[in-house]
């Protein structure tokens, strides 16, 4: 199934030369996550193997736990991570909700919309129109 069927082309013009923007999408310009508060899940701490606890506070836009700019159909989504504890860690090393040794433990009924990268990210929607669109032969690279 053609992936194009996400955007709309401007002023009805042909596809070639036309101005492909994207539908509208449920992503929000901010996507706070946070699973257990959101999912009543359980995590761990990778190192102490110990539960951690939500610190009630969130990745901010400055200091040593920033907001993580997701790439998203159309225009870019940050995402706001809970800030989770650990007692052996302390507070000098909070872990990060979207940490990717977090986001392994998450239930397979905890739906997750983003991948996260080394210092990037990308939301669900967009990998899932560039794979498909490259499955289908509608990009070239
Ligand atoms: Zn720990």
């Amino acid at each position: 199934m053609s992936q194009l069927r996400n955007f709309r082309i401007e002023d009805n013009k042909s596809l070639l030369g036309a101005i492909i923007k994207p539908r509208e999408s449920n992503v929000p310009a901010h996507l706070f996550w946070d699973p257990i508060l959101s999912d009543g899940v359980e995590v761990k701490c990778t190192l102490h193997h110990s539960q951690l606890t939500r610190l009630g506070r969130w990745t901010s836009a400055s200091g040593r736990n920033t907001v993580r700019q997701l790439w998203h159909v159309g225009r870019n989504c940050l995402l706001i991570s809970g800030l989770y504890l650990c007692k052996k860690c302390g507070h000098d090393s909070l872990h990060l909700a979207h940490d990717g040794k977090i986001l392994q433990q998450l239930p397979s009924s905890v739906e997750v919309p983003f991948e996260t990268f080394h210092k990037s990210g990308a939301t669900k929607e967009i990998i899932d129109l560039i794979v498909g669109g490259i499955k289908n032969g509608e990009y070239c690279l």
